[in-house]
């Protein structure tokens, strides 16, 4: 029987599924169960900034594992105490919660706004994502995620990203917090508007509601700087991270901004949250990014991407658009057949909405696999798949 069809017969059903097995990866190539090799521009859906295998990241994880695996919350821990310096001093925010993944550190966020607040009201942006748990689902925009599992929770509303009227409109005194991605990652790798993102927080300033800013997926160097937020001097009140938060080991935070002082304790927790193999991981994770400039490069070879790509003459593009190595070719047709075909050309990506192409390869991607990267997508988008 095939690793296939083996994970076929038992998975729940809830993933739609790519025919390959991975099963070995090494910066930003991954290989499957039959040696094809691949680029991969999924990168663990941009969990892995620091590329895979990374032997750091991997070093910390094994000595930890034999040091002290768990630990919770009740107990002060070396590991934890340090992330928690390194994540505040990085983010120029004074206090951290742990987590275990991008909706919990949403969940977090939101529940931290309307305890600090003492007001209900969540505004998200139409095309946001930010996790499928009910609070996270509740501010997330797209209907098939959401529709399934209604009623979700109160006093959630969306609003036109990038369109301050609307924004305007929708914050008032009831609104505990704004909650938005800097680039929108699912929705489609759509970029905030300066003017948008520091209007966002003037509003919120002025009616008393918290900015909280969702950079599960722009974090960690992704769109060349530490945070998205730094493009844009801003100052969020809360700050959602994960996926590249510990170089592919899942964890996640909710960093809380000067405006807010420490939360009151037992109001909120979690038995994994902080555990000390995971922080080992996100030092060690946090440490390479800053050793290896990886803000920096993401920065470069995603100019330099972004540029070769628009030189591609395609009638099926509509746009090219990003920030750093957050890239995305938004086509004029649904992306999945052409998803398919570059898979067969060694290029593994990823959609964001129905008809953008999105690429999230690995911060340490060599400018030469990139290059195949656009050399495989000017030959799929060369002509039109029906
Ligand atoms: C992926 C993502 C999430 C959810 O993260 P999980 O770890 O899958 O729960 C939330 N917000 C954004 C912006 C994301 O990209």
């Amino acid at each position: 029987m095939t690793i296939q069809e083996l994970e076929s017969q038992f998975t729940s059903g809830v993933y739609t599924k790519r025919p390959i097995a991975l099963v070995r990866g090494k910066g930003a190539r991954v290989w499957d169960s039959d040696e094809n090799e691949y680029v991969d521009c999924v990168g663990g859906q941009g969990s892995v900034n620091i590329g895979h295998a990374n032997p750091a990241v991997a070093e910390a994880i094994a000595k930890q594992a034999q040091t002290l695996i768990t630990c919770p919350e009740m107990f002060y821990n070396d590991r934890r105490a340090e992330l928690e310096q390194k994540l505040t001093s990085i983010a120029g925010m004074p206090r951290v919660f742990l987590c275990n993944s991008g909706t919990e550190a949403v969940e977090a966020a939101i529940k931290f706004a309307r305890l600090a607040t003492k007001r209900t009201g969540i505004v998200a942006a139409m095309r946001g994502f930010h996790g499928r748990t009910f609070g996270a689902l509740s501010a997330t925009w797209e209907k098939k995620y959401r529709e399934p599992f209604e009623p979700l929770v109160p006093d959630f509303s969306h609003i036109s990203y990038n369109d301050v009227a609307s924004l305007d409109e929708a914050v008032d005194h009831k609104t505990a917090a704004v909650l938005l991605e800097v680039v929108q990652g699912e929705g489609g790798v759509r970029p905030g508007t300066a003017e948008f993102l520091t209007k966002a927080q003037e509003i919120c300033r002025d009616r008393g509601a918290l900015l909280i800013l969702d950079e599960v997926q722009t974090g960690f160097g992704r769109t060349g700087k530490m945070f998205a937020f730094q493009h844009y001097g801003l100052e969020p009140d809360l700050l959602c991270l994960a996926k590249s938060m510990a170089g592919g080991f899942p964890m996640g935070a909710t960093l809380i901004g000067t405006r807010l002082g420490a939360m009151p304790s037992q109001v909120h927790g979690s038995t994994f949250g902080g555990n000390p193999l995971g922080c080992a991981a996100s030092l060690a994770a946090i440490d390479f990014i800053e050793r290896n400039q990886l803000a920096d490069r993401a920065a470069e070879l995603g100019a330099w991407f972004m540029g070769q790509l628009k030189q591609i003459e395609s009638p099926l593009i509509r746009e090219v658009r990003g920030l750093g190595l957050m890239v995305g070719i938004e086509l004029k047709q649904k992306v999945t057949p052409y998803l398919q075909e570059l898979m067969k050309h060694g290029v593994l990506a990823l959609p964001a909405g129905l008809t953008t192409l999105r690429f999230l390869p690995p911060l340490v991607v060599e400018q030469s696999d990139l290059a195949r990267v656009v050399e495989a997508v000017a030959s799929v988008l060369s002509q039109e798949i029906k």
